[in-house]
């Protein structure tokens, strides 16, 4: 599944560059993950880089784009055109 950012986001920019995807931007009030961008990190890395670096551990995984790892896969393919 997509992972999505929380209102507990404190727009500190350190996930942003570290996403393969740019799946990451900056939303109206806090930082946005756009779930059709992002694959959990799977093909680039074995874990997601976002939650990796944030301070404030507020990157969760989001219950309403579950996907399996091949859907994950099938995306991370879809993206960088391979
Ligand atoms: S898990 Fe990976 S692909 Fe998804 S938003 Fe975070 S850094 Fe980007
Ligand atoms: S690293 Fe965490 S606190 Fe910083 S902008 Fe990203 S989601 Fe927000």
């Amino acid at each position: 599944m997509a992972l999505i950012i929380t209102d507990q986001c404190i727009n500190c920019d350190v996930c942003e560059p570290e996403c393969p995807n740019d799946a990451i931007s900056e939303g109206a009030l806090y930082y946005d993950i756009d779930p059709n961008k992002c694959t959990e990190c799977v093909g680039h890395f074995d874990t997601p880089q976002c939650q990796e670096v944030c301070p404030v551990e507020c990157i969760i995984l989001d219950a309403n784009h579950i996907e399996t790892k091949e859907a994950l896969l099938a995306k991370y393919h879809k993206i960088n055109h391979d």
